[in-house]
């Protein structure tokens, strides 16, 4: 027989159990070509006969499947005999397990499923456990690898003939859509008192109009999502959130929101594009958006905060809770009433990780809500909701190409983060204390936990090594050098000495900043010196004190610190965080004194912000971490840019000196200007003297490439002002893009340094 030149295609990378292969399927067909698609063990393999192959080539690298992510595409040419048509072909050699395998992480619902369960006359009307290949649950469902249905929470639920012939269809969207399921065989919903009793269960529909008449009755209600539960209450309600803040004792740390649609969210807050996009993609995370004056939502939810945390209805039983549909006359009268926003935060005791059981709501949180929203889909990984924000200002026209990351869970685990140009060794680091993370590195990639909180209860420590467990078997990973902080009194450094210890492994300590810094030299490929600013809360430092303000020259085998803020003292240690008029009094005791010999000192531009908000009047006491520091950029953010021509005049000086810096305030405030003005010439005033000092590392060192990293950079205005005057100035300049920039970010800088150490 007559053969014919074959293109045969290799494809690698996250391209299996996303809907791949019935992609190329329309492709091929659409482009005339003959052959088949099928997975193999290394990947996609495709052999196609035709004309218009290059076109096919070309479609995988413009507009891939959107949950694809190519690492490679190779093409050969062979001889084969003609095929007659372009077939799905069955996977021969491939057990599931493949080279390149990816958990993937939990995913938005997708346009096409809420077409599904809206829709009267589809089998999936109203129900909440809807999904396909394209969406819904992953990394919270699995128990084990390969991803496969027996190895899920899944695997209790037998699949009914329609669901069985969707998911052994090619062509279908839920083909090996390990969580698919309906009505007749899938997960159910139950409506519970706060004592765990089922009040309602089996109709879907009036469940779900049940709870908004609850929440429209000023109900609190702990709501089951994927990750684990959330706490869910009329956030239009003035009386229901205080309610709320007085059982959970949460005086005034924000609560997150769930808004009914974009229109919606319009309405409370302003949006760019890049921000819709991002609230509207399949990470649906929560987004740090400025607030519009008007906005109608309790002032409770965010009380003195510039922003609100924003997420759209990311999973079918969100989306129905604020769907209206179409009813007949009788039960329109008793059920007309959709939420258009809702509190909804994580469910979790003060401290702690959010609980993914009933019997942990009823327990740890039965007395903060009135119902439980359960469902028996069980919860195998937990993760809390992902937090971002873009870093743009209103009335600004600085851009940045990538949103910051606050906090990294839901939608980014258990996903690798790629370093190109490095070569790792198998390193486990520990991360810090506060907003803990752990990663795991090898080869050119580094994981990154969920996660995990503060380390400061036995909870939280067992949530770490749960997920460390579940990590280490995953990715098949042993390892050969663990790291930790420099801090002596760090419990992550303390459990990471036994870890080493207990596995006869090698230990290494990195420095708090230069972590910060390293993880953004490595994210963003840089090579040679760079420049970093690390201006952060605490670190402990070399030298004893604890640093927050550190400039340095450094590369990732190494870094020299050139300038930081002057040391001040820093009473009460630890507990002066929640104290900022505490620091404001130490700080002014100083004044015209040296420092005491023997006390802590400290350059922490994080206790500078708290000074300074104290000194504002703005707040003396913080009930959550950040409180001062957001207060004073919520002030900033209402100057709007304006400052008096004397106030601008003083904004550049050269010295990076708290006290200096506070004295001017002090006679400011003698001169009647806003609290607002003198708030944002503050934010200035450091930017400005951070950015001359740059401008003379540069000068003597002709280094231009400057990392920023550290808590203080979640300050939007800090954030903007630094990156546009140093792009200005044709710095290049670079950040945390894959990891959070406050301490979450840690772990990641921890491995890169350790990884260069010598020895
Ligand atoms: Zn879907
Ligand atoms: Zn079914
Ligand atoms: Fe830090």
């Amino acid at each position: 027989m007559l053969k014919k030149p074959t293109q045969v295609i290799t494809i690698k990378g996250r391209v299996q159990g996303i809907g791949f292969r019935p992609f190329i399927f329309r492709v091929a067909k659409k482009l005339r070509l003959k052959g088949y698609v099928k997975n193999t063990k290394s990947g996609v393999v495709i052999e196609c006969q035709g004309d218009k192959t290059k076109e096919l080539i070309k479609i995988l690298k413009k507009s891939p499947p959107p949950l694809a992510k190519i690492t490679n595409i190779s093409i050969k040419t062979i001889k084969k005999p003609p095929y007659e048509e372009f077939v799905i072909e069955k996977s021969t050699d491939f057990d599931g397990k493949s080279e390149t395998a990816e958990i993937m992480p939990d995913l938005a619902v997708c346009k096409a499923c809420i077409r599904d369960f809206t829709t009267k006359t589809n089998r999936r009307y109203f129900y909440p456990f809807t999904n396909c290949t394209q969406c819904g649950p992953r990394y919270s469902i699995i128990k084990k690898l390969p991803y496969d249905r027996p190895n899920t929470t899944m695997d209790k639920f037998l699949m009914c003939e329609s669901c069985s012939k969707e998911y052994k269809d090619p062509k279908n969207r839920r083909f090996h859509a390990q969580p698919n399921a309906c009505p007749v065989c899938g997960p159910k919903l139950y409506l519970c008192n706060n004592k765990g009793e089922i009040l309602l269960k089996s109709n879907n529909l009036i469940i779900i109009k049940k709870v908004q008449k609850l929440l429209k009755s000023g109900k609190i209600i702990a709501i089951k999502s994927i990750g684990g539960f959330q706490i869910a209450c009329d956030a239009q309600n003035d009386h229901v959130v205080m309610l709320l803040r007085k059982r959970k004792n949460r005086p005034t740390k924000p609560f997150a929101i769930m808004v009914k649609d974009l229109k919606t969210v319009r309405k409370l807050a302003y949006v760019s594009k890049q921000e819709e996009k991002l609230l509207k993609s399949h990470l649906a995370p929560i987004v740090l958006l400025q607030k519009k004056d008007k906005a109608e939502i309790s002032k409770y939810v965010a009380p003195n905060n510039g922003y609100l945390g924003i997420m759209l209805p990311y999973t079918p039983l969100h989306k129905l809770l604020f769907f209206k549909p179409k009813l007949n006359n009788v039960s329109r009268e008793t059920f007309n009433w959709v939420p258009e926003v809702l509190v909804m935060t994580s469910a979790n005791p003060k401290g702690e990780p959010i609980v993914s059981t009933k019997t942990e709501v009823v327990k740890k949180l039965g007395h903060v809500v009135d119902y439980i929203l359960d469902h028996d889909r069980p919860i195998e990984s937990r993760c809390d909701d992902s937090i971002l924000f873009w870093p743009s200002l209103r009335n600004s026209r600085v851009r940045w190409a990538y949103p910051i990351i606050i906090r990294y869970s839901r939608g980014f685990v258990p996903q690798p983060i790629y370093l190109e140009n490095i070569r790792l060794k198998p390193i486990l680091a520990f991360g810090s204390d506060l907003k803990n993370y752990f990663a795991i590195g090898f080869d050119n990639k580094v994981y990154l936990s969920p996660y995990i909180g503060d380390l400061i209860n036995e909870t939280n420590i067992n949530f770490f090594f749960e997920m460390l467990d579940k990590y280490i078997k995953w990715f098949n990973f042993k390892p050969e050098i663990v790291v930790c902080d420099l801090h002596p009194d760090y419990v992550s450094t303390r459990l990471a000495e036994n870890y080493a210890g207990n596995n006869k492994l090698k230990l290494v300590k990195v420095q708090h900043h230069f972590a910060h810094l390293a993880g953004v030299y490595a994210e963003n490929n840089l090579t040679g010196d760079a420049i970093g600013i690390a201006f952060d809360g605490t670190g402990y430092g070399t030298d004893h004190a604890i640093w927050g303000s550190e400039i340095m020259v450094f590369n990732p085998g190494g870094y020299e610190r050139i300038a930081h803020l002057k040391y001040m003292p820093l009473i009460g240690g630890d507990t002066a965080i929640t104290n900022p008029k505490l620091i404001l009094k130490a700080y002014l005791d100083i004044i015209d004194r040296n420092l005491p010999v023997n006390i802590t000192k400290t350059s922490s531009m994080g206790r500078l912000f708290d000074a300074v908000s104290s000194l504002l009047e703005l707040c003396h006491k913080q009930s959550y971490e950040g409180e001062a520091p957001s207060i004073l950029e919520a002030y900033a953010l209402k100057a709007q840019n304006n400052l008096s021509r004397d106030l601008l005049a003083a904004c550049t000086q050269d010295c990076f000196d708290p006290l200096a810096i506070l004295k001017s305030i002090v006679e400011f405030k003698r001169s009647n200007y806003s609290i607002s003005e003198l708030a944002l010439w503050f934010h200035k005033r450091i930017v400005n003297e951070t950015v001359k000092l740059v401008e003379n590392i540069a000068r003597m060192r002709r280094i231009y490439q400057v990392c920023l990293s550290g808590g203080v950079f979640q300050n939007r205005i800090v954030f903007t002002f630094m990156a546009s005057r140093l792009k200005k100035l044709n710095f290049c300049v670079y950040t945390n893009k894959q990891v959070p920039i406050n301490d979450g970010g840690i772990a990641l800088g921890q491995i890169v340094a350790a990884n260069q150490m010598k020895k």
